[in-house]
């Protein structure tokens, strides 16, 4: 019997969105740093990155999961959709990948420009040919595990209770939901997460596991905002998930928790003029179609009684 060929991927990123090699601001002589704040342990944070500036995360003082959340700043019902953009790009991103947005707008959101654990900056990452350099790669772990994750989602109060865990209120869900608070949001908007600094992967069985973060300290991921976005950043409970359970009675997965930004999240910013030219918003035409309205009636109401 002839071998099975082995399917290809099944997505390819589109190449009408332009190279990410073009985005200039992501030379870092290019910039000028403008604000930088902390993001304590256990807590969150929300913040506006307009489009065409880099937005930066570090780990100031060593290894730190973090849950990142991302709207357009001006119509939050566009946000990351972490599932088509584990299709287009890969379950696991860095350099060069793009967070896409959800129906009816799929868009990128941001793209990301520089992840010292996948290799540093841009133009060191990416090759004469737009793809990742072989040897400017996390790969994987020993046990098949990946960096900055798009399989999981956040933790959350109701999870945990359903764990048999105790009713504790600063899981990256509820962080997440009082930092965006301010702008109007609540829980509703909050969605699934880009794990930042996370190892995680999925074992022979399917099952998701997580491994302790790999960051160092200054450890950085940064990534171009396209459109402008809110960004909300929880520093997870889980620490950096060396000592993580459903419960922590003893104290020891708090013991591993670490702020995010050393000066923190820092967010450099540079006038529009300088940029690359990606800045503008694009939105999709044909994605505009008629599929909900004009097919409603066909559908109709049921109930089973
Ligand atoms: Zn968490």
């Amino acid at each position: 019997m002839a071998a099975a060929n082995r399917p290809p991927p099944a997505y390819t990123a589109p190449p009408k969105f332009g190279d990410p090699r073009d985005i200039t601001a992501a030379e870092p002589s290019a910039r000028t740093p403008k604000e930088s704040f902390t993001i304590r342990p256990c807590s969150g944070q929300a913040w506006l990155v307009p489009a065409g500036h880099i937005c930066r995360l570090t780990t100031p003082k060593g290894p730190q999961v973090g849950d990142l959340n991302i709207w357009n700043a001006n119509n939050p019902r566009e946000r990351m959709w972490a599932a088509r953009t584990r299709q287009i790009h890969a379950s696991h991103v860095s350099v060069g990948d793009r967070l896409w947005s959800n129906l009816p707008y799929l868009r990128p959101l941001v793209t990301i420009t520089g992840d010292s654990l996948g290799g540093g900056q841009l133009h060191d990452v990416l090759g004469e040919d737009g793809k990742r350099k072989p040897e400017a790669v996390f790969g994987t772990t020993q046990f098949g595990g990946r960096v900055h994750d798009l399989l999981g989602t956040r933790c959350d109060p109701y999870v945990n209770l359903l764990m048999g865990g105790e009713t504790f209120d600063f899981h990256c869900h509820s962080n997440l939901t009082r930092a965006v608070a301010p702008y109007g949001l609540t829980e509703l908007d909050v969605h699934d997460v880009l794990n930042v600094f996370q190892v995680t992967g999925l074992d022979e069985q399917g099952k998701y596991f997580m491994e302790t973060s790999p960051a160092k300290a200054e450890e950085y991921f940064e990534f171009f905002a396209e459109v402008d976005v809110l960004c909300a950043l929880s520093a997870c409970p889980g620490g950096d998930l060396s000592n993580w359970g459903w419960d922590d009675k003893a104290g020891g997965m708090g013991a591993t928790c670490r702020p995010f930004g050393s000066g923190g999240v820092s967010v450099g910013r540079e006038s529009l003029g300088r940029m690359g030219g990606t800045s503008e918003p694009r939105i999709q035409g044909a994605a505009r179609n008629e599929h909900a309205t004009a097919r409603a009636g066909r559908a109709g109401r049921h109930m089973i009684m």
